[in-house]
């Protein structure tokens, strides 16, 4: 079976400023790092004004950087050989393409706040493109180096947004706000429950091993595709949705109620998974208020899954196949986490039984033909911090 290693922060900060001495010469003025994340349940309902809770993994991506004394931007990644060297006001919808619109995204974002030129390199332990958030880890780690090397004094909200924008109009990535919120928010132990709706936050205790449980992250290793369209599909359905029924959330709505207004299968669908998520949402808070998780908990997240696989329809055979092994090894429940497509699952399961659910996972992935699954630990981590 294949666990990924989480990476500590020290070989994190090292691996990028590694980079940066090789790639620019001389010593970054900082390094930053943010994580990932996974969600335990509130899932396609972030740009529909639902209820989420995240948190973040111990799987991070670290950014070396100093400032420039002109206004050109260069960025480097361990993660691949393509880098970039632009002026940072020639940044714009489509430039860069590629990686480095995550972060030119993030400098665009924030050029009214006063920023200058910077090179940076980007090292990081989060898989990258696995539904776990490498992408607001990349530039929510970039937006708090360039806010503290400029001095900028705004608060993180304002790196939030920046780093939404950057994915959203730069590099065109049509996503909600949960991944940079819990990059930047999250708090070591804690689940982070985010209301969409009104961007209030709770911090939400989740110690599962003090009941007996345990989460197993799964990487299906089939790369999610998020910008193909689907998650653009899915929130011009909720706006079809909105307009037939004469409202601006379906928040709030009864299920039954909503889909009578409505007389399209797959559109009854979209909004029949909204409704119903948010109130699992809802539920799991209250259970895990309780200091409760395990079979609770877990019948929430395995109908949350039933839901986005048939309602919603953004799961896949590889999700599909986690999630029915992890429930047939004894798993308290399991779900596909992220956009979809691809991506990652979790399971939460007995914690005498984690070794098990993993090999019925791997075994039943090989079996169908499918990638050899990656499992990462999953004890809830801090937020975006400067490292040195
Ligand atoms: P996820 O956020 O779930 O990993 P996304 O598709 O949202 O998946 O973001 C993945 C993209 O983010 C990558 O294709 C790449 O463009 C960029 N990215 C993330 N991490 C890195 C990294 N360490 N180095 C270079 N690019 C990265
Ligand atoms: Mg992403």
């Amino acid at each position: 079976m294949n666990w990924l290693d989480v990476v500590a922060e020290e070989d994190l900060a090292d691996g990028a400023a590694a980079l940066f001495r090789a790639a620019f010469g001389g010593e970054p003025g900082g390094v930053w790092i943010a994580p990932g994340r996974v969600n335990l349940i509130g899932e396609h309902i972030d740009y529909a004004g639902g209820p989420v809770l995240p948190f973040a993994l111990p799987y991070a991506t670290a950014v070396a950087v100093r400032r420039r004394e002109d206004a050109m931007m260069r960025a480097v990644s361990t993660h691949t050989d393509n880098s970039w060297t632009g002026a940072i006001d020639e940044i714009g919808p489509g430039t860069p393409s590629g990686w480095a619109a995550y972060v030119a995204g993030v400098a665009w974002a924030l050029q009214e706040y006063g920023i200058g030129g910077v090179d940076v390199a980007v090292h990081s332990s989060v898989p990258v493109g696995s539904g776990l958030s490498s992408s607001a880890a990349l530039e929510c780690s970039f937006a708090l180096a360039l806010s503290e090397l400029f001095d900028l004094q705004v608060e993180r909200k304002v790196l939030i947004e920046a780093s939404i924008r950057a994915e959203n109009e730069i590099a065109g990535a049509s996503t909600g706000g949960m991944d940079q919120n819990i990059a930047m928010s999250a708090q070591a132990g804690h689940a982070l429950l985010l209301d969409c709706l009104d961007g209030s936050t709770r911090q939400i205790p989740l110690d599962l091993g003090a009941s007996g449980s345990r989460l197993l992250v799964i990487d299906t290793n089939a790369p999610h595709r998020l910008v193909d369209g689907q998650y653009g599909a899915r929130r011009a359905a909720l706006d079809t949705a909105y307009a037939a029924l004469g409202v601006t959330t379906l928040r709030g709505l009864d299920s039954e109620q909503a889909v009578s207004g409505l007389d399209d299968d797959i559109l009854i669908g979209r909004v029949r998974h909204v409704i119903s998520e948010i109130r699992r949402v809802e539920q799991a808070v209250e259970i895990l208020d309780r200091g409760a998780a395990g079979t609770e908990l877990g019948e929430l997240m395995t109908a949350s899954h039933v839901s986005l696989r048939d309602d919603y329809e953004v799961s896949s055979p590889e999700l599909d196949s986690a999630v029915d092994a992890a429930l047939r090894a004894g798993a308290y429940g399991a779900r596909m986490t992220g956009g979809g497509f691809g991506g990652s699952a979790i399971a939460l399961v007995p914690s005498d039984l984690i070794q098990a659910a993993a090999a019925e996972i791997s075994s039943s992935a090989a079996r169908s033909g499918l990638p050899e699954p990656t499992f990462l630990s999953a004890e809830p981590a801090g937020s975006a911090h400067r490292f040195f």
